[in-house]
């Protein structure tokens, strides 16, 4: 930034520019992170200090954890169902959801696909379509079985609570209103009062309806500690990779892009001359004031941005 310039000249200068490359790009690439559904109410991981009912949400995401207790596990993922569930999406997915449908559009010359690292189902249900959504750590709504002989998955499962005794992980207790309160009224803080944890046998849990051993099933989300799905990865590598056309823009949504593979998809689309656009409410000041060569930075929330960035493609949201 030229002393003489204010933060909004740098960001109308920085938009024009962006702009400008957006009407000209033919091939484009979004890379969805948690900070897209903030403002659909959606707390993150590290945003809400972590913690359910006292438990560190990063422990409760692993399959070490489903394997030493499947209730407890269970009972955290009928709450993000239930709270992703509640949620709306916003502004950011709808415009989203309009790039993939004229992605789509045989009277577009554009390609595009969404990666999402996001679980929440928030994408799908703004209208993306399904054959350019990419979500690479699975979805709260998909169930899997956890016996390694069946492939059993159950996509889009809406269904909640999903057994009898996963019926009240949804709702906090909070004494000071002495009365049960819904997520719909409260914070997306999380209340230090709440139900107990309760001990659940695996007869309780989701069972598979394939198996007849009454195989549990599991969230379809990849946990901490389990690779990405590999048939996924390499239909994203194939789409970047293509020879002959490569990636004109990749937009970094609500993610730093600073961990894996999303810094790999960055590094590799500016590799071949493609530009980047950032949309987080966290960017490293050189970027926002354009001093990254080929990089733009818009600060602030996703959600009110990126429908205002790409609306010469798009239209309004
Ligand atoms: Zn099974």
């Amino acid at each position: 930034m030229r002393p003489s310039e204010s933060p909004s000249t740098t960001m109308s200068t920085q938009l024009k520019e962006f702009q400008e490359h957006l009407l000209k790009s033919k091939k484009i690439v979004a890379l969805v992170g948690a900070g897209l559904s903030v403002s659909s109410g959606l707390p993150t991981f590290r945003g809400s200090q972590g913690l359910w009912k006292n438990f560190n949400m990063i422990d409760l995401a692993t399959p070490d954890a489903f394997y030493i207790d499947p209730g407890l596990v269970w009972q955290f993922y009928s709450w993000r169902r239930y709270t992703a569930l509640k949620a709306k999406p916003n502004k950011g997915h709808y415009a989203l959801a309009k790039l993939s449908q004229m992605g789509k559009s045989p009277q577009s010359d554009l390609t595009y696909i969404t990666i999402t690292q996001n679980v929440d189902g928030l994408s799908s249900r703004s209208g993306h379509c399904k054959e350019n959504l990419y979500e690479i750590h699975g979805s709260l709504f998909d169930l899997k079985c956890t016996s390694f002989m069946c492939n059993f998955v159950d996509h889009n499962n809406f269904k909640q609570p999903l057994t009898k005794a996963l019926a009240d992980t949804e709702e906090e207790f909070d004494p000071s209103h002495n009365r049960k309160r819904s997520l719909d009224e409260q914070e997306v803080s999380i209340s230090p009062q709440f139900n107990p944890v309760k001990t659940l046998s695996e007869k309780e849990l989701p069972q598979c309806p394939v198996c007849k051993d009454g195989s549990l099933l599991r969230p379809g989300v990849v946990w901490f500690g389990e690779s990405l799905p590999l048939s996924l990865i390499t239909k994203v590598d194939n789409f970047i990779e293509s020879e002959g056309s490569p990636v004109d823009l990749i937009l970094v949504i609500g993610t730093s892009g600073t961990v894996y593979p999303a810094n790999s998809y960055v590094d590799r689309v500016k590799l071949k001359g493609g530009k980047v656009a950032i949309f987080n409410t966290d960017i490293e000041n050189d970027i926002v004031v354009g001093k990254v060569k080929d990089t733009w930075g818009f600060k602030g929330d996703a959600a009110e941005l990126l429908p205002l960035a790409l609306k010469p493609l798009i239209g309004e949201i």
